[in-house]
């Protein structure tokens, strides 16, 4: 049985990159009836936080990764496993494999004669019994990494000190507890991000001596910016949370993270999971970097708004409402809005002018539309609104008429109306929109404007 995890340091918000990887795992175990394994990878108390592990639960549960699926295990925590982690080193040691050693940094510069050769060995034979542990990587030959996505890997072993996994306290450290809760949990593939591909060979090795043959190996590539800069969640957008919270839908976020790198072969990109989820292969995963495009995320999430049942659609938006705002007016102006939105949380400034006792005011947009003849026409307009019939299509003849009156068009006309009646310059189709409001409301809305 293929048994994947997903294994996060707590040490922040979720980043996008990090569900990318739990989805390409849930997709693996999903098609295979394997189980995807959660693991929070909580060892650097110093760096962890409670709420960051929270986060990281109900941000992969937002995109359906959770326990409502049978393949779905865990969480599991790194921490409960240092009895482990502390017996795999003295396995290693006992074995010959790892020793103990006291060196410091300047001991090895000292003797080295620079920062950068590594460490020289010297401890290798002198029978330590306490101090840091380092592993004993062969001297000779090269480590075969073989990698799913970026083919055969080698890293020369003359390259490679031997390095620490655990220091003198015991505790160890990420190379080492990574492996040994993957054993421990039984793992067969390690899907994970590009920037692990150096501790590889290393792992590779420790899986080795641990006398377990080690996993298959899945690098997935970078995510960029347009910059073709990696993201950073200093210069970039990356929390997931955060386009959970401006309204992207969960469906609309899982399609676009699983294009990036990955793509079902065809011209196909907008496509539901349950479709993705039998194409997917980790052969099929371009290694080169992936350009996370928030633009093409926005109009992927357009599209999913617009395919969505519009109760489904009204349901959705209500969040983004306020609690005292009528659920049937906004029922009336849904259907309009639905396809001019492309994150839920554009709805508020589309629909609030029905349910404030004024619109908003803004001066820039108050000073682009109260111009050319403004005043005629909302006067002109305000007289009409007492007796028109209160449909979009009267509504418009009138305004026709009230602007060709001043040799105005249509739009042009619409203008001083819009921002009266709204508060802004773009919206909702200005006569659904004064109908949906009104004829006392809209006659309000205009003579206050003219005051
Ligand atoms: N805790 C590591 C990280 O978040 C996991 C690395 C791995 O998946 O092996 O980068």
């Amino acid at each position: 049985m293929i048994r994947v995890r997903f294994a996060p340091s707590p040490t922040g918000m979720f980043h996008v990159g990090g569900a990318r990887s739990a989805l390409f795992n849930w997709a693996l175990a999903e098609q295979s009836g394997g189980r995807f394994v959660l693991r929070i990878e909580d060892t650097d108390a110093a760096r962890n936080r409670p709420e960051w592990t929270e986060g990281i639960i109900s941000a992969l549960a937002w995109i359906g990764v959770n326990d409502d699926n049978p393949a779905f295990e865990g969480p599991y925590f790194q921490s409960s496993y240092e009895v482990q982690h502390r017996e795999a080193a003295a396995k290693l040691i006992a074995d010959g494999r790892a020793y103990y050693c006291t060196c410091t940094r300047d001991d090895v510069k000292a003797r080295t004669g620079s920062e950068h050769k590594g460490y020289d060995g010297f401890c290798r034979e002198r029978g330590l019994t306490e101090g840091a542990v380092r592993f004993r990587t062969p001297d000779e030959g090269v480590t075969v990494v073989e990698d799913l996505v970026r083919g055969t890997v080698e890293f020369p072993n003359g390259a490679m000190e031997d390095f620490v996994i655990a220091r003198a306290d015991g505790s160890p450290l990420f190379v080492l507890a990574n492996v040994v809760d993957d054993i421990e949990m039984r793992i067969t593939h390690v899907v994970r991000a590009e920037e692990h591909l150096s501790n590889t060979p290393k792992q590779q090795l420790l899986w080795q001596a641990l006398g377990v043959a080690p996993p298959t190996w899945a690098h997935v590539p970078v995510i960029v910016n347009e910059k073709r800069q990696k993201l950073s969640k200093r210069r970039d957008k990356v929390a997931l949370e955060s386009y959970r919270d401006e309204g992207y839908l969960a469906e609309a976020m899982v399609n676009y993270l699983m294009l990036l790198g990955w793509g079902p072969g065809d011209d196909r990109e907008i496509m539901p999971w349950s479709e993705m989820v039998p194409l997917f292969r980790l052969e099929d995963v371009n290694p080169s970097p992936a350009f996370f495009d928030e633009k093409k995320l926005r109009a992927f999430n357009g599209e999913y708004i617009r395919a969505l049942p519009l109760a489904e659609f009204v349901a959705r938006c209500d969040p983004w409402l306020a609690p005292e705002w009528d659920r049937e007016v906004f029922a009336r102006v849904a259907e309009l809005a639905q396809t001019r939105i492309a994150v839920l949380s554009e709805i508020t400034a589309n629909v609030d002018f029905l349910f404030l006792d004024e619109p908003v005011f803004d001066q820039a947009s108050w000073d682009k539309a109260m111009k050319n003849s403004a005043v005629e026409i909302l006067t002109g307009y305000l007289a009409r609104l007492e007796t028109v019939a209160m449909d979009p299509e009267s509504l418009k003849t009138a305004l026709e008429e009230v602007g060709a009156e001043h040799g105005l068009k249509l739009g042009k006309a619409q203008a001083p109306v819009r921002v009266a009646v709204t508060g802004r310059t773009v919206g909702l189709p200005l006569f659904e929109s004064i109908e949906a409001l009104g004829r006392e409301r809209s006659i309000e809305r205009l003579r206050a404007a003219l005051a």
